[in-house]
């Protein structure tokens, strides 16, 4: 008869503080195959101990352990993880099924396992051989301690293992189970699998041919009683090749993975919402600048025309929200004879007034330019990229009579006339009458969103009725191309610095901007708003990281005996790491998602004070979930390895 387990003077000793405790002292013990061995002894006597030793789950100190003619001492952890898988079925006291879990599900676990795939049908059959066909669908707690015992054995026997070995598979059962227990394990037995079944209970002892006795560390019996109860089944002819480490994961297993990761997420729920909270704020603060920052670009760029590129901006530098030293009109003669390539030079004059109808006040923004009135007769919508304008707009001959006419926009309208048509009414600007010429449409945004209430008016009527006489804000210049727009900007700095009397060491009191420099200087503000936030976004992050870990850690702890379970149903240390990975980097992605549709959210939230859309592009999102996905692996990773790294037996025993 071939001998399937051959174990030469094994030894085990513990050590728990000072006590030194030999479990088992060169134990010698052979199994044949088709035997139904039963394994007595005392508490405390070393039967657990030999048995997780014979089914792959402990390792001895000493000693020599054959398994079916192959010596075992060199076996690596993931060839053991294999054997475990394909050759042993383990039966425990406690059952030890996954919680919230179907019968069947409990059942196909070392399937998904072994590599060879899960099959829903050999499940179903090996809950019929344990008498369970009627419980598939109930879940762990929904069966009685006997149901769950005969669970776990349909389990123990669905990868077709060469031995099962139950550890006192009776100890938590009442009688009627018990038998129930006991006839499913000599049924298996009857169909020709080797079975080793430790007990203290002497009727189920009573039940096998042969009983082996333990006592204190050692074997001190073993006895084979009278054919009358049972003889030896023919085994079953199967393969004794021990099956190779596996690498990589099959279908069955990663899809394994995420539905342990996802369960696990789902039933700590409100855990789980606080855990993303800091990722969820980080990536949200970052997403926010990151939406307004491509938003102020994309409408900078997207507005932008051959003109604006070759526009040169002169204002006066301010310190502390005013004028050093304003712009007058003398500069913008000095502009006109000292930059000959210059083509166009144009004063604007703008400024915040109180604008009233009847006892409605609003702070309004006042712009006029010269050339307004031409360009706009020339391209009346253009002006107002293309917005409608009811009414007219002001003539040349306003402009020479500083006539007291305004174009408003809708939203200034609005507020000064409700619904009523503001054309020809008359309202004020700084207690000065005009009379309402036109009104131009608001902007798609500006309808959604409201816009800033701004009032046109002419040139003259601005700077000699409203403004004052010598005042202007911005002088605009027009290069002849684009490429010149640098060398117009060195002869205005150059006529400037003459005509304000500028001595050599002194700055300039006034800035002279090219297009392409003031997206260069927007760029510049932005970097630095962007350090702050990426700053704060930084340590939301690193204590959202580590939130992540403590869950993780926490996670980990509270399934130690789950992984003890999955290690002994043949589950390598990568399905282990990689199922609490998939749980970190999915918590990290859920957070990473949310913080995009904070972030988007306060983008459109700063719409209302900045006026430019937020612009969410797919780089921005595939940064938000490649940042996410590194910060769950970065900071799952230890919790992951520690779980991965268990000991077997050490994480069932815990308590
Ligand atoms: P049995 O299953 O026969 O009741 P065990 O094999 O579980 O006995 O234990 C044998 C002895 O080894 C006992 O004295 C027990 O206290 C000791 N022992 C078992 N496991 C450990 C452990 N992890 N650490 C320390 N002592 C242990
Ligand atoms: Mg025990």
């Amino acid at each position: 008869m071939e001998t399937l387990i051959d174990i030469r003077k094994v030894s085990k000793t513990y050590f728990s503080g000072s006590f030194k405790v030999e479990a088992l002292k060169e134990v010698s013990f052979k199994v044949n195959a088709g035997e139904l061995i039963s394994l007595v002894g005392p508490s405390g006597s070393g039967k657990s101990t030999l048995l997780h030793i014979i089914g792959f789950l402990d390792r001895p100190d000493a000693g020599e352990y054959y398994f079916a003619g192959h010596p075992t001492a060199s076996l690596a952890e993931g060839q053991l993880a294999a054997i475990r898988s394909r050759m042993v079925g383990f039966i425990f006291q406690m059952f030890h099924l996954l919680k919230r879990t179907s019968a069947k599900d409990n059942v196909m676990l070392p399937m998904v396992y072994s590599g060879l795939g899960a099959d829903p049908k050999k499940a179903l059959d090996c809950l019929a051989l344990v008498g369970l066909s009627d419980r598939v669908k109930h879940k762990s707690n929904e069966l009685s301690g006997g149901q769950c015992q005969r669970v776990a054995i349909a389990r123990a026997l669905v990868n077709d293992p060469l031995i099962v070995l139950a550890d006192e598979p009776t100890g938590n059962l009442d009688a009627k189970s018990r038998e129930e227990v006991i006839q499913a394990i000599k049924d298996l037995n009857d169909r020709g699998l080797t079975v080793v079944i430790v007990t203290h209970d002497e009727e189920v002892s009573a039940q096998t041919r042969r009983v082996v006795r333990m006592k204190d560390g050692g074997i001190v019996s073993d006895e084979i009683r009278s054919p009358a109860s049972g003889a030896i089944a023919a085994p079953k002819a199967r393969s004794t090749t021990l099956p190779k480490a596996r690498f990589g994961f099959s279908p069955s297993e990663i899809a394994e993975q995420f539905k342990a990761a996802f369960k696990a997420i789902w039933s700590h729920k409100m855990r789980s919402a606080l855990t993303i909270l800091g990722i969820f704020i980080g990536v949200g603060a970052i997403i926010s600048l990151m939406t307004i920052s491509e938003g102020f670009m994309k409408s900078l760029l997207s507005g932008a025309t051959e003109d604006d590129a070759k526009k040169v901006w002169v204002s006066p530098r301010h310190e502390r929200g005013k004028p050093r030293r304003p712009l007058s009109y003398g500069d913008l003669e000095a502009i006109r004879s000292g930059a000959p390539l210059a083509e166009k030079i144009t004063p604007i004059v703008s400024g915040s007034v109180k604008a009233s109808a009847g006892n409605i006040h609003v702070d309004a923004r006042v712009q006029s330019r010269e050339g307004f009135t031409l360009e706009a007769q020339r391209a009346k919508k253009n002006i107002f990229e293309n917005r409608e304008l009811k009414g007219r707009f002001f003539t040349p001959a306003d402009n020479l009579s500083r006539a007291r006419v305004v174009v408003i926009n809708q939203t200034l309208a609005t507020k000064l006339f409700g619904a009523e048509s503001a054309v020809n009414n008359e309202m004020r600007l700084k207690n000065i009458t005009f009379t309402i010429v036109g009104v131009a449409e608001d902007n798609q945004a500006e309808q959604i969103f409201g816009g800033q209430p701004t009032a046109y008016i002419p040139l003259n009527t601005a700077s000699k009725r409203v403004f004052g006489q010598n005042r202007l804000n911005y002088v605009e210049v027009m290069a002849p191309t684009p490429y010149d727009a640098a060398e117009v900007r060195k002869q205005i700095i150059l006529a400037l610095r003459k005509s304000r009397g500028l001595r050599d060491d002194k700055e300039d009191d006034f800035d002279v901007r090219t297009f392409e420099a003031q997206i260069q200087l927007f760029k510049e503000n932005m970097g630095k708003v962007s350090l702050v936030v990426y700053a704060i976004a930084g340590i939301s992050l690193l204590v959202g990281g580590i939130g992540i870990m403590n869950i993780m850690l926490v996670s980990v702890t509270e399934r130690t005996r789950e992984i003890g379970l999955r290690k002994a149903l043949g589950a390598k240390n990568s399905d282990i790491l990689s199922q609490f990975l998939i749980e970190a980097v999915t918590l990290c992605l859920i957070g990473g998602g949310l913080g995009i549709a904070l972030g988007l959210g306060l983008g459109w939230a700063a719409y209302f004070f900045i006026k430019v859309p937020p612009t969410l592009g797919a780089g921005t999102v595939a940064f938000a979930f490649t940042f996410s996905s590194i910060i769950g692996i970065s900071f799952g990773f230890w919790p992951a390895l520690r779980a991965a790294i268990l000991d077997p037996i050490e994480a069932l025993r815990y308590e």
